[in-house]
């Protein structure tokens, strides 16, 4: 019972282990992955980052020339932004914006 007591009166003079939330926002790693920046005048439209992509993410529509990705199914693994800098594009970018809560689920970018 001591035990617990003194847990309790330490834990109630210790500052809260959360945050403020989205007062603070949280420091990141400098590798940390976010949402996609795609840069379409750097995109040739090959697909290969549809076809690689784990999640089937990703969308591409060579005629129309469209990309877009389901963030309901993305994992941020990052394999897209490999495959497009291996054929030299460099036309994905994870960036750090990991703000995504959405209203509608089919958002896509
Ligand atoms: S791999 Fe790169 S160049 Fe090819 S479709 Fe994807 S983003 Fe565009
Ligand atoms: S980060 Fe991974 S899961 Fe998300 S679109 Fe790219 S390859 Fe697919």
């Amino acid at each position: 019972m001591m035990k617990l007591a003194k847990e309790a009166i330490k834990n109630m003079l210790s500052p809260p282990a959360t945050r403020k939330y989205p007062k603070i926002k949280p420091k990141l790693p400098e590798n940390f992955r976010g949402k996609i920046e795609h840069f379409p005048e750097k995109c040739t439209y090959c697909g290969l980052c549809e076809k690689n992509c784990p999640s089937n993410a990703i969308t591409v529509d060579r005629e129309k020339k469209t990309w877009a990705c389901d963030y309901g199914k993305c994992t941020f693994c990052s394999q897209c932004e490999e495959d497009c800098r291996k054929i030299n594009k460099c036309a994905i970018k994870l960036t750090k914006d990991y703000e995504l809560a959405k209203k509608n689920k089919n958002f896509k970018v």
